[in-house]
């Protein structure tokens, strides 16, 4: 299918996801504007929202301009009130529908921090200091996936089960993404299995391995078994460049990156395919305890749409300049709620106006 490059689909969904959008499209209008990017954007309902108004999570509609687009921002969804819905009503199911009819198989999500908020962390500051990891996360097989799967209930005892499977080709693909991101980087992998007891970690390993000698012998390789990576990762976090892992080992490991940094509201992330088409989003849900104040701390959003620039319209230079934007952000004492420890903060809206008064 032939695409146009500069397509974006925005799907802000629901509570603070809404919020975080607005701001972030208000800057990329700002950029769309100025630098002439020649960006058609659209955007849709999805999540409770959708359901709200079709009477479905994610309308063909929204599927077909997500299929036909480069770059998806994605805010994020979910509300207590649509919890006891059927699931393929529910506003999860969108987002893994869109996972999965994408073939967003690469779930690329950095955990970084900000000097000027290491307070808001759990380790120590000399732990923490400069923490700068890229994890590559498997996302659309191995266990969450795997078949056979279910729950006898018929059996005596009861008896459930789920597989753990990947083929070579699907370990090829993921760490290719993690040699090629490391190659942006610091050209260190790290690669996460449990090749001790499962069978199909060993096979990882030698998959990784092989395609390591083939192609990318220049970079560092090393293995880590997956609970040694869990403390690693709070004992001496610095260590790592990229983290590659399978779907489940990289859901956990990516979650406690993420912790470390104290600060839910600035984590972006991008899961993309084979073509470099990305859904972009932030790490954070869609806070029901705050949504509707204005107080969301849109950074991981104006962050996860920078890397839309960078991973799918191949706009670097464009991309650096965002992130460095935050970077002064954060610098000159900008605060949201969520990081100001008590001290005065800015509002969603106001975030905006001062990234692009930075930009400008
Ligand atoms: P959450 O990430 O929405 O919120 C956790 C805590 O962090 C809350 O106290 C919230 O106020 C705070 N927070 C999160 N993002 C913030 C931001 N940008 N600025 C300031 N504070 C922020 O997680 P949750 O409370 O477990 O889930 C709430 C809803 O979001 C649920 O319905 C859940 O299913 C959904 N959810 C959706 C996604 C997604 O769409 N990708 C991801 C996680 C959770």
């Amino acid at each position: 299918m032939i695409k146009d490059t500069h397509k974006i689909l925005a799907l802000p969904g629901d509570g603070i996801g809404q919020e975080v959008m607005d701001a972030t499209l208000e800057v990329l209008d700002f950029l769309n504007t100025r630098e002439s990017l020649g960006i058609e954007l659209k955007i849709l309902s999805v999540g409770g929202a959708s359901y709200d108004e079709h009477g479905t999570p994610l309308t063909e509609t929204a599927l077909d301009e997500a299929k036909k687009s480069s770059a998806i921002l994605f805010g994020a969804v979910g509300a207590p009130k649509y919890d006891n819905l059927a699931w393929d009503k529910r506003p999860e199911h969108a987002l893994l529908t869109l996972r999965k009819e994408l073939n967003l198989f690469a779930n690329l999500r950095p955990a970084f921090l900000f000097n000027e908020l290491a307070g808001a962390s759990s380790l120590k500051p000399e732990i923490i200091k400069d923490l700068d990891i890229l994890i590559v996360r498997e996302l659309t097989g191995g266990l969450y996936f795997g078949e056979p799967r279910g729950i006898n209930e018929n059996e005596s005892p009861k008896r459930a089960f789920n597989t753990m499977v990947y083929n070579e080709i699907e370990i090829n693909r993921i760490a290719k993404v993690a040699f090629e991101s490391a190659a942006k980087r610091k050209n260190k992998v790290c690669s996460v299995d449990k090749a001790n007891v499962l069978e199909v970690s060993k096979f990882w390993r030698e998959q990784v391995t092989k395609l390591h000698a083939k192609d990318f012998k220049d970079q560092h390789l090393s293995h880590m078994l997956a609970d040694n990576a869990a403390m690693q990762l709070v004992i001496n976090p610095n260590q790592f460049d990229v983290i590659l892992a399978s779907n489940l080992f990289g859901d956990i490991l990516s979650d406690i990156a993420a912790t470390l940094t104290g600060s839910i509201g600035m984590l972006p992330s991008a899961s993309l395919n084979e073509n470099n088409v990305g859904m972009y989003e932030p790490c954070h849900g869609s806070a029901p305890d705050i949504a509707g104040q204005g107080i969301a701390n849109p950074l991981a959003m104006i962050l996860s749409m920078s890397m839309a620039m960078r991973y799918s319209l191949n706009l670097d230079s464009l991309a650096d300049r965002i992130d460095n934007s935050v970077k002064v952000f954060v610098m000159n004492g900008g605060r949201t709620k969520d990081i100001a420890s008590g001290a005065p903060y800015l509002k969603t809206h106001e975030v905006a106006k001062e990234i692009i008064q930075i930009l400008s």
